[in-house]
């Protein structure tokens, strides 16, 4: 029997693979149908332990799409008897947010219909959700919001969870002016990843990190799986090919390849490591790209939508 079951609902970074209004070199080849590409939408992980009752890992804009092609995540309620309560059901129990972008709690619009499940998210994140009043959709006498601190472990459907700083920045549409370094790097509740254990199976969820300095390296260690930041391959990438004039470290996440990126820290750790919340311009999502061989080289995956891994 299984400890803990993950299925990627979605692998791409916000906007989606390919992106409604990119044509960049890694976009046009999805818009061409090019064979060694396949869309992705916005980054999501579903979890379980029992097979039943499901954790979400952030709330994608794509949620809908998502949960109708995962069986695992269909409603389950009984269709076939009179009485209308018994039609509504969900198997999800939760969703656990790292975070208050768009791609990450957009998606909770989508589970409006007064089905009661649990959120879960940082102060920060929290307060920025109730900051936005298109959220008391979710009914608090229906859908709790339950604040949780760092590193303070709590239970949801049978599995512990655990939220951590990782080092980035807050949602885009809540900064003040332009960030300075320190900002861009900074460790608190506005960006975590999520710890979760179950029979003594790790997986940890890190989508968007600036830096992975010791803590997290240690952490990583001790997982069993990790799902990290492969948002760019490298820091300019979105600057070069004229998708856009930030760069990745402006944004709050490291780049994958170099000497000080992702792929070289993740290369040092033992078990299974697995990119995830991968930006449309990044060549990684291409099959036989270089930058695709060099991850496959140091044994790191790409996560993909429908992606299962079985703890
Ligand atoms: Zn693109």
């Amino acid at each position: 029997m299984s400890r803990l079951r993950a299925i990627v609902l979605g692998a791409a970074a916000g906007g989606g693979y390919p992106q409604w209004n990119c044509r960049c070199p890694v976009c046009r080849l999805a818009w061409q149908g090019d064979k060694r590409v396949r869309a992705r939408t916005q980054a999501s992980v579903a979890v379980s332990k029992d097979g039943e009752n499901w954790v979400l890992l952030n709330a994608a804009p794509d949620l809908r799409a998502q949960i109708a092609a995962t069986p695992a995540l269909h409603p389950t309620g009984m269709a076939c008897t009179a009485s209308s309560q018994d039609a509504r059901g969900s198997p999800i129990k939760a969703v656990v947010l790292t975070g208050a972008e768009v791609d990450q709690v957009a998606g909770l619009l989508d589970m409006r219909e007064r089905q009661p499940f649990t959120i879960y998210g940082s102060a920060e994140t929290l307060a920025s959700v109730a900051d936005n009043p298109i959220f008391a959709v979710l009914a608090p006498e229906v859908v709790a919001r339950t604040t949780v601190g760092l590193e303070r472990p709590f239970e949801a459907a049978g599995i512990e969870i655990e939220l951590f700083a990782v080092p980035g920045k807050v949602p885009l549409y809540l900064e003040r002016g332009e960030p300075d370094v320190t900002e861009l790097a900074e460790e608190s509740g506005a960006n975590v990843g999520i710890e979760l254990r179950a029979g003594g199976a790790r997986l940890v969820f890190v989508p968007g990190a600036a830096l992975i300095n010791e803590a997290l390296a240690a952490r990583f260690a001790k997982a069993d799986v990790v799902m990290l930041d492969g948002t760019l391959f490298t820091d300019d990438e979105m600057i070069r090919n004229g998708s856009g004039t930030k760069t990745g470290r402006r944004m709050g996440h490291m780049p994958v390849g170099g000497a000080n990126g992702s792929l070289a820290a993740l290369s040092r750790l033992p078990g299974r490591r697995i990119f995830i919340h991968i930006n449309n311009t990044n060549p990684i999502l291409v099959d036989g790209s270089p930058e695709r061989l060099q991850v496959e080289a140091a044994g790191v995956e790409v996560a993909e939508d429908g992606m299962e891994i079985v703890l």
